[in-house]
């Protein structure tokens, strides 16, 4: 296992893609891999927490809340762990030297600790989606400037990063999708859709905002935003294609008409283990595909008119950088009106899209521009907030 990295960190060790990480990590030491932690993060988890650091053994752990930290010492008392809370912990766990670092914390709380590595020039696993829609082009130059390799960890970025293998001689993208729950629901039907409805995904289990974006296929649109800022593709060059099965994570197509894809079963310790391993592949004891078994892959054209997520992405990536902070920003207030009852379904694109009108009139600069520094991304970020809460509580009024 030499190509493993000798020492690594994970940012959102509690969560869904942190837990993954783990597995792979033992999975590869029980095979021999000699693999340090240096540090790991948590929001809140604090058993979760004491369990991953009984397992990795890291060197350092930071909780968000910075209140927590007695508790936190209490929690991991007796593991050789230091403990750190608050935000600046969380950013020196992303700045502590280590090879190789997965930022799979939530939202916009990973930007910080994902930048203070990617600032001394890491290898950044990277699986949280904000640091590239809300701050793409920061993200992407400072990467440049210090050297960091980002390794895309979403499924589809993953496929593609898998299948690049010509960079200059690609004619387009194609991103796929399972088309969520309401792949083939009525507009009536959805516009009468729970949120159980909305987050009962029929091929992964995620949390339930990702959840609810995969059913408005704003989590498609927001991918690709990540793959536009990822790869340097105009919007018109990255396609989208419905594929229920999800197996196929992707297609790259070549100027001379080959195409080329990336397949596997829908386990995101696939991905992960890529980009742990990179540029190797190592043997991990992931599901295995068994195409006689599934028989056949099926592929449609996305609906425009039921999933307006799509269009809305294409003209925010069209219209620049702060647009799509915007649409993110507006789009997880209208994803908790809808989680909290207070909005139907088909509503959260109608507030994502009003914000943005909103926006744009009452303050046409401020999304006009890229954002130069995480406080400007944070400007926008508010902004949008806000006038997605005023938007939300009219219609929710109606
Ligand atoms: P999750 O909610 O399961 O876990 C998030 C982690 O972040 C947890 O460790 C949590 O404690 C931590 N956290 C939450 N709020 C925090 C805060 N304010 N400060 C510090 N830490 C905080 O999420 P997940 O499903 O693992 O997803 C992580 C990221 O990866 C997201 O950006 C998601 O879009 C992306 N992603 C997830 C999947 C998936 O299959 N789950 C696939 C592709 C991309
Ligand atoms: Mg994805």
């Amino acid at each position: 296992m030499t190509s493993s990295p000798r020492t690594v960190s994970i940012l959102g060790v509690t969560g869904s893609v942190g837990q993954s990480t783990l597995s792979v990590i033992e999975d590869l030491r029980g095979q021999g891999a000699e693999i340090e932690v240096a540090a790991v993060t948590a929001g809140g988890n604090l058993p979760a927490l004491a369990d991953a650091c009984r397992r990795l053994r890291p060197k350092f752990a930071a909780v968000a809340d910075p209140d927590a930290l007695a508790p936190a010492r209490e929690a991991l008392a007796g593991l050789g762990v230091e403990v750190g809370a608050g935000l600046s912990a969380l950013e020196e766990a992303g700045a502590r030297p280590s090879d190789w670092i997965m930022s799979a914390i939530v939202g916009a709380a990973g930007l910080a600790p994902t930048m203070a590595a990617v600032r001394r020039g890491a290898a950044v696993a990277l699986a949280n989606k904000e640091c590239l829609v809300c701050a793409g082009p920061l993200f992407i130059e400072a990467a440049k400037t210090h050297g960091a390799r980002l390794l895309p960890v979403d499924s589809e970025h993953n496929a593609i990063f898998q299948v690049m293998t010509h960079p200059d001689r690609v004619e387009k993208l194609t991103l796929t999708a399972s088309g969520g729950p309401f792949r083939s629901a009525t507009l009536e039907a959805m516009g009468r859709a729970t949120p159980d409805q909305a987050c009962a995904h029929p091929r992964w289990s995620m949390g339930r905002k990702i959840s609810v974006d995969s059913a408005t296929l704003m989590n498609k649109g927001l991918e690709l935003i990540e793959a536009s800022y990822l790869f340097g593709f105009p919007e018109e060059k990255i396609d989208i294609i419905v594929h229920p099965e999800s197996v196929v994570h992707s297609f790259v197509h070549y100027v001379d008409g080959s195409v080329l894809a990336q397949l596997g079963t829908p386990d995101m310790r696939i991905p992960i283990a890529y980009a742990l391993s990179w540029p190797d592949r190592a043997p991990v004891s992931t599901t295995r595909l068994d195409l006689a078994t599934l028989g056949a892959l099926t592929f449609e054209a996305p609906d425009a008119q039921r999933f307006p997520a799509l269009d809305l992405c294409r003209q925010a990536l069209r219209a620049g950088a702060a647009t799509t902070t915007a649409v993110s920003a507006a789009n997880e207030i209208a994803v908790s009106a809808f989680l909290d009852g207070k909005i139907g379904f088909l509503n959260i694109c109608r507030v994502v899209e009003e914000a943005m009108t909103a926006l744009d009139r009452s303050d046409p600069g401020l999304i006009a521009k890229s954002p130069t520094s995480f406080d400007q991304v944070a400007a926008v970020d508010q902004a949008a907030r806000g006038a997605a809460q005023r938007i939300a509580g009219r219609l929710a009024a109606a």
